[in-house]
């Protein structure tokens, strides 16, 4: 069931989340499945609905800076970054504090936690009203394309998989956060996401250290498959090969233009729709994708479209 943002949806989304019971929540970013953080039989729900083939460690969802301190660590002079940029589209992975009582399978057994603090209201609604942690990957079958609406969400789930759906309109940003490492000795990009490494530098002085992976535009086959839409996805495409739709960027002539005008925040926001709705056009073979300039958003967006186009095998997420 989608429930609209009343008072008694929360609370029955609430009372959902304390049973053990999963619900889908509207972030920034995109949809989340969400489940008590704390507890291990709610936890395992997430990994059987999504069918995950591996216990991957979660992102940990809190409605403010707080709230983190009692289960994970954050360096004091990461401080003033945390609260630059949360809440908001960027995830921090910080040592777990040893007297933690977070799910060991929100972290895989690793001695670090994955937090953000989101900006979607309904998410901090939902966050606060419910007073506890709130682990929380994409809300989609493992291996398909992040939900950037309600509907995508209720379509991909039985109500008995996930009990409740929060409606929050489309997704502002529409791709994932940006995951910072920060128990390294150097801050380290996990992953791009909703807000960009030129932003995170700026704002720390500093670069940010990358693996190579993201800096290799042409290394598809390297790259696990994951964000898959059902139809195979060639990048950098100038012309159309036959049986090919486009998904265009740019002053390019198709029917799904992630952005005319060239702007990698429209884009970012399209991506996951258009993607979900070239899978359902008749008798076309392949998604062409117009090439995207590897900058701010466009390096979440290219990342997303590698891994679309990486061979199907051992898919995650
Ligand atoms: P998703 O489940 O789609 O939200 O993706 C979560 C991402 O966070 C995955 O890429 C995980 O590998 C990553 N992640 C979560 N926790 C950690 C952690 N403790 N250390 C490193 N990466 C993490
Ligand atoms: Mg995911």
């Amino acid at each position: 069931m989608i429930l609209d943002s009343h008072p008694q949806n929360l609370e029955k989304a609430v009372r959902a989340v304390q049973r053990g019971q999963l619900v889908a929540m509207p972030t920034e970013t995109v949809y989340g499945l969400a489940a008590n953080a704390l507890s291990d039989e709610a936890v395992v729900k997430i990994f059987e609905v999504k069918g995950r083939p591996r216990f991957n460690p979660l992102i940990v969802h809190v409605p403010s800076l707080q709230d983190i301190l009692s289960f994970a660590e954050l360096p004091s002079c990461y401080e003033h970054f945390a609260k630059a940029f949360w809440p908001g589209p960027v995830t921090l992975v910080l040592k777990r504090r040893k007297e933690a009582s977070l799910s060991l399978l929100v972290t895989a057994g690793l001695e670090t936690v994955a937090v953000r603090i989101p900006h979607h209201p309904e998410a901090l609604n939902l966050l606060k009203a419910v007073g506890l942690p709130l682990a929380a990957p994409s809300a989609n079958k493992s291996g398909k394309v992040s939900p950037t609406t309600s509907t995508h969400v209720r379509d991909a789930f039985t109500e008995q998989e996930v009990a409740y759906v929060l409606e929050g309109g489309a997704c502002e940003i529409g791709v994932e956060s940006t995951i910072l490492d920060l128990s390294l000795k150097e801050p380290t990009l996990l992953r791009p996401g909703g807000l960009s490494v030129e932003e995170m530098e700026a704002f720390l002085g500093k670069k940010i250290k990358q693996p190579q992976m993201f800096s290799h535009i042409n290394a598809p086959g390297q790259l696990e498959s994951h964000y898959a839409p059902s139809l195979p996805v060639r990048l950098n495409a100038l012309n159309l090969q036959e049986g090919e739709m486009l998904l265009g960027f740019g002053s390019v002539e198709t029917d799904f233009n992630l952005s005319k005008s060239g702007n990698l925040r429209e884009a970012a926001a399209n991506l996951f729709k258009m993607l979900r709705q070239l899978d359902e056009v008749k008798n076309i073979k392949r998604i062409a994708v117009s090439p995207i300039p590897e900058e701010g958003l466009g390096r979440a967006i290219n990342d997303r479209l590698r891994r679309a186009a990486a061979p199907r095998e051992g898919l995650s997420g």
